[in-house]
C-alpha cells in the first residue's frame, strides 16, 4: 500500500485541538464506505519550538503497543513536510470534561463506573512500564457505548519501576508534588492525578485550585485540602491515600494496582466484567450517525497550521 497523504481524506470538520495538534473527523477516499476516524494532526515547527520532538515520537509508538478497552487505538500514521498524523479510531461521545462541567459533579455510582475503567487503563498501562502523565477530563473520552478511552498519549513515558523521569510535564491543578520538587518521578504520579481525578469528579473542582499556577503549586506540595461532606467515607479514604506528599508511600506506588482495587469504595464492582465493558456505562451518547460531532465544539480553520517546515526541522522527523 501506498504511504497515506492528508489528500487521501476527506476532512469532515475540526473536532479538538491542543498545542501542537488539530483533531479532525475524517474518511478515507481510496475505499467506499470506509469507517470515519479521527485524524490528529500534529504540527512539527510547533513540536520542535517547545522541545517535543521526543515526546510526538513516544506517543506514536507507545500508542501503537498498546491494545485495551479503554484506551483509544492508532490505526495508522504518516507524515508530510508540515506535521505528522496519527490515525485514530473516532470516539464520539466527547471528553469527560464537558459532561462533568455540565453537571458540575457526578453522583457516587457515576464518578465509581468512569474511575474503575481508568483505574483499569492505568493498571494495564504500568504493566508495560508506561507512565501517562497527563491524566485529566479532557483526556478522557467516551465511546458509543458510554465507555471511557484514554486519548493524547503526548506526554506519555516508558519508565521502568524503581527509575524515576525528571521532565516537567502535565497540567498545574493535576500535577504531583514531587514533579513541581524536580525530585524525580516515576508510575506513581498517575496515581497522583487518579486521585485528582476522583475528587474533581466528586466534587465539581479540583482539591488544589488557584487562577495562579504558582499559587496551586504551592498548595500541592503542602498538600493540604477540603475534604467536603458530600465525599462518602469510602471515597475520601482512597482519595485521601492517593493524594499522599510521600510517593513512595502513596497507593499504588509498589507498582501494582490491587491495593488500589481492594480499596472499600470499589468494594462489590466487578472487574472482569468491568474490563469486558458488560456493565452499563450511566450515560450513552444519543447519536445520529457514525460521523456525529454534536459532542464536539465548532474550531475555527487555521491555514497556517499546514506551513511546510523547514528542511532542518523535517530532518529532525526522519525516523517518525
Ligand atoms: P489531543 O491533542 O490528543 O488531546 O486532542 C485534542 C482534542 O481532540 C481532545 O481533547 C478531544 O476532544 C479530541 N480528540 C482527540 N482524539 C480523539 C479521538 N480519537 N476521537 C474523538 N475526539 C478526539
Amino acid at each position: 500500500m501506498l504511504p497515506l497523504r492528508l489528500r487521501d481524506f476527506e476532512v469532515v470538520r475540526t473536532i479538538g485541538t491542543g498545542t501542537f495538534a488539530r483533531v479532525a473527523l475524517v474518511r478515507s477516499k481510496n475505499q467506499r464506505n470506509s469507517p470515519y476516524h479521527a485524524l490528529k494532526m500534529i504540527n512539527k515547527e510547533t513540536l520542535v519550538k517547545l522541545k517535543q520532538v521526543e515526546h510526538a515520537k513516544a506517543e506514536k509508538r507507545v500508542l501503537a503497543s498498546l491494545d485495551h478497552p479503554f484506551i483509544v487505538k492508532l490505526i495508522n500514521s504518516f507524515q508530510d513536510s508540515s506535521c505528522l498524523y496519527l490515525t485514530l479510531e473516532y470516539i464520539p461521545g466527547g471528553e469527560l470534561f464537558t459532561r462533568l462541567r455540565l453537571y458540575h459533579h457526578f453522583p457516587n455510582d457515576v464518578a465509581l463506573f468512569y474511575a474503575t475503567e481508568i483505574l483499569l487503563a492505568i493498571s494495564y498501562m504500568h504493566t508495560r512500564d508506561i507512565v501517562y502523565r497527563d491524566l485529566k477530563p479532557e483526556n478522557i473520552l467516551i465511546d458509543q457505548q458510554g465507555h471511557v478511552k484514554i486519548a493524547d498519549f503526548g506526554f506519555c513515558k516508558v519508565i521502568p519501576q524503581g527509575e524515576r523521569s525528571f521532565t516537567l510535564c502535565g497540567t498545574p491543578e493535576y500535577l504531583a508534588p514531587e514533579i513541581i520538587k524536580s525530585e524525580g518521578h516515576g508510575k506513581a504520579v498517575d496515581w497522583w492525578a487518579f486521585g485528582i481525578l476522583v475528587y474533581e469528579m466528586l466534587v465539581g473542582n479540583p482539591p488544589f485550585y488557584d487562577q495562579n499556577p504558582y499559587k496551586i503549586y504551592k498548595k500541592i506540595v503542602k498538600g493540604e485540602f477540603v475534604m467536603p461532606e458530600l465525599i462518602s467515607n469510602n471515597a475520601a479514604e482512597l482519595i485521601a491515600r492517593l493524594l499522599c506528599i510521600n510517593q513512595d508511600e502513596r497507593l499504588g506506588s509498589n507498582g501494582s494496582s490491587e491495593e488500589i482495587k481492594g480499596m472499600k469504595w470499589f468494594r462489590g464492582v466487578d472487574f472482569a466484567m468491568v474490563v469486558r465493558k458488560e456493565v452499563r456505562a450511566p450515560w450513552i451518547p444519543n447519536l445520529s450517525g457514525p460521523n456525529d460531532t454534536s459532542s464536539f465544539a465548532n474550531y475555527p480553520d487555521d491555514p497556517d497550521f499546514f506551513r511546510p517546515a523547514s528542511v532542518s526541522v523535517n530532518e529532525l522527523f526522519r525516523d517518525f
